[in-house]
């Protein structure tokens, strides 16, 4: 990675920095993941995107694409996309040849703007391929977004005419299914985000997982147990020290009061809920060598810190309190790529 991107504020000791690049040839097992985007609000150009594909394999998915172009040519100016082999001859940029050719499917985990802007924009310009969500997520984009009045109807079904660029593929919640040209499978679990229904996607391969929840807010705020579902379905995982890495939400720091916000989660509510799942996972240090990657930050345009830094700050103090020491915490920024083996 180069320098100039900024990746992590100023580090504590649970906070580590990211680990070399491993060779791709060489890397057998784990994942890479890409943020294309962080954000959870203000900054168009940096919105919830993260690129997963296994180890030493080129193929990847995009989970919620909110920026997709803007993010790519960002992760490149990172040196963040340089593992990719370029072909020669594709008349492509690096940008251009991973939006078409490495991302094979998009993984979305609701139809707020903030998770497929960057999809709806970049439609005219992308290689045909999958889009796999709930059943209501699809509804969501084929009825409102891809619907000739938002945007011509680039799916394969709503509004007709259909180009049939994008195939939606609903899934089956707790249900794991291939994700076709690439050695990855994917399972989906709702989760409740204020009203309406998100998505939580396992992704596995080679023996190991990664887990990206969309957004969501606490089971006791959102009145549910969806958490405690996910928790107790990922809880063998985590035991066996299988699931690499968890991409989860704060989107506010902890002064936000909970009637405030609406189906989102603070460090404090991370943290309470990671106790949890080390409770559903059961056995010594479930959550020990687990990377937790903290999404959908808000912007803001105060001045002052960035908000990045108060909820790094609750997060070391909210990890120490629920003993969540063994958890490395890294908060996402557009450009970071981060080796999980
Ligand atoms: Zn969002
Ligand atoms: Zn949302």
């Amino acid at each position: 990675m180069k320098a100039g991107i900024s990746f992590f504020l100023p580090l504590s000791l649970l906070f580590l920095s990211c680990p070399s690049p491993l060779p791709a040839a060489t890397a057998r097992s784990g994942f890479v993941m890409t943020v294309l985007g962080a954000r959870g609000g203000m900054l168009d150009g940096n919105l919830s995107a993260y690129m997963v594909r296994p180890a030493g394999d080129d193929r990847a998915v995009l989970c919620d694409a909110g920026t997709a172009t803007a993010g790519l040519v960002a992760a490149d100016r990172a040196g963040a996309l340089d593992d990719i082999a370029l072909p020669p001859g594709t008349g492509l940029t690096r940008p251009g040849y991973v939006l078409t050719h490495t991302i094979r499917a998009y993984l979305i985990s609701h139809a707020h703007l903030d998770h497929v802007a960057g999809l709806v924009v970049a439609s005219p310009d992308d290689s045909a391929k999958p889009i796999y969500a709930l059943p209501a997520t699809l509804h969501d984009m084929s009825e409102h977004l891809f619907n000739w009045r938002i945007w011509p109807n680039f799916g394969d079904a709503g509004q007709a005419p259909t180009l049939g660029k994008y195939h939606y593929r609903a899934l089956v919640p707790g249900r794991t299914e291939p994700l076709p040209g690439t050695a990855m499978t994917v399972t989906a679990w709702p989760l409740s985000h204020g009203g309406i229904e998100s998505t939580a996607f396992l992704i596995a391969a080679n023996g190991a997982s990664v887990l990206y929840l969309g957004d969501t807010g606490p089971d006791t705020v959102e009145g549910g147990h969806r958490l405690d579902d996910l928790w107790r379905a990922v809880g063998p995982l985590v035991r066996a020290h299988r699931l690499k890495a968890i991409v989860i939400e704060a989107s506010y720091d902890d002064t936000r009061p909970d009637r405030l916000l609406f189906g989102h989660m603070t460090p404090a509510w991370v943290a309470d809920t990671l106790q949890d799942l080390a409770r559903r996972a059961g056995g010594p240090s479930p959550l020990r060598g687990l990377t937790v990657l903290i999404s959908h930050v808000k912007a803001s345009l105060a001045e002052g810190p960035a908000p990045q830094e108060a909820i790094r700050r609750d997060l070391v103090r909210d990890a120490a309190r629920d003993g969540l020491q063994d958890v490395r915490f890294v908060i996402a920024e557009q450009g970071l790529r981060l080796n999980l083996d």
